[in-house]
């Protein structure tokens, strides 16, 4: 698969990403990381190189089984990006009454990205990223978090999620280094970072515009069996009738379409695959070989939007 540059830093990224959300679902350990090892090895064997976590996803638990499928795999950590976020905090977390939050405070940071190392065995994260901004976000107070881990060796590029282009420009004037990655939803579901500055500033700064639900969740692919609330309102109906033209003239399928769609945008989108079928992770690789016309393109893009073009 092609790769690119991961932001203004010296390590680079597949096409493609690989998003570890779904892979730790059942809960039992041993079928977990039967998940983890089967989407490890298609991600693998079909060239994605950076694998997407977070402290939270099934609860600490999908870190815990890729953990323990590199582990059987020798020489395989050394030629992946890991990427993992922290910032979310859980109902009950310390005590019982506390509310679901956003927390960037330094000692936080540093003990979910230590906790992060621990679950997935490894010695350093490659790009750690804060998850979804804090209101009570310190951009001083993140940096020095982020100098503290840099220093201790235990991450090594740093970028955000779901943050908007003021909020990356506030952390980036406190922050030294250049952030990498701006992970966000991004689908033919969701445009808003077409305007609202996000895949602008991406490009201008050399940040990689990472991609989440890339498929609105399944939506726009075969259907989707666990969707988050927002997601539950995007209406496909026209938007599937307009993939399905485009995937039969190129012999195809709507999700690589789909995907395509995402591939042409100059900004460098790298959707995060999300699927757990191992089937599923190696046919999106064939959205790297399609381009599609600009008509094609905004086809599309006028299927997705409830209005016309102006
Ligand atoms: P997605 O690709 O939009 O949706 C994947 C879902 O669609 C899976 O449940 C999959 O089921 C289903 N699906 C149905 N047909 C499919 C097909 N033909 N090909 C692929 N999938 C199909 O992505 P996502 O899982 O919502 O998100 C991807 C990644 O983004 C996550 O793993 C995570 O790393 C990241 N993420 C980040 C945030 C954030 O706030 N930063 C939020 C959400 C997600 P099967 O597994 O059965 O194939």
């Amino acid at each position: 698969m092609q790769t690119l540059p991961l932001g203004r830093s010296d390590l680079s990224t597949s096409r493609l990403a690989y998003g570890c959300w779904r892979i730790a679902r059942t809960g039992d350990a041993s079928a977990d990381l039967q998940t983890a090892r089967a989407a490890l090895e298609a991600a693998l064997d079909a060239g994605y190189t950076l694998f997407d976590h977070a402290d939270i996803y099934c609860a600490g638990r999908a870190e815990e089984a890729f953990g323990r499928a590199i582990a059987e795999m020798p020489g395989v950590r050394e030629k992946i990006v890991i990427a993992s976020k922290c910032g979310i905090r859980p109902q009950g977390d310390p005590l019982p009454d506390a509310p679901y939050r956003y927390d960037f405070s330094r000692d936080y940071i540093v003990r979910q990205c230590e906790a992060s190392l621990r679950r997935l065995g490894i010695e350093r994260i490659d790009c750690y990223q804060l998850h979804r901004p804090d209101w009570l976000m310190d951009a001083h107070e993140v940096a020095d978090a982020f100098t503290q881990l840099h220093r201790a060796g235990k991450a090594r590029t740093f970028g955000v999620s779901n943050f908007s282009p003021s909020q990356l420009s506030l952390l980036q004037s406190a922050w030294p280094q250049p952030l990498v990655v701006n992970q966000v939803e991004i689908s033919l579901c969701q445009l808003s970072t077409f305007s609202d500055g996000t895949l602008d500033q991406c490009q201008e700064k050399h940040i990689v515009p990472l991609a989440w639900s890339p498929l609105g969740g399944g939506l726009l692919a075969d259907g989707a069996t666990d969707i988050l609330q927002h997601q539950r309102s995007y209406r496909v109906a026209e938007l599937i009738t307009a993939l399905d033209e485009i995937a039969h003239a190129h012999g195809t399928t709507r999700d690589v379409i789909a995907l395509a769609w995402l591939l042409r945008h100059p900004a460098g989108i790298v959707p995060i695959i999300g699927s757990a079928q191992p089937a599923r992770i190696r046919a999106s690789v064939k959205a790297t070989q399609i381009e599609l016309t600009r008509e094609q393109w905004y086809r599309l893009l006028t299927a997705a939007r409830a209005e016309p073009l102006p």
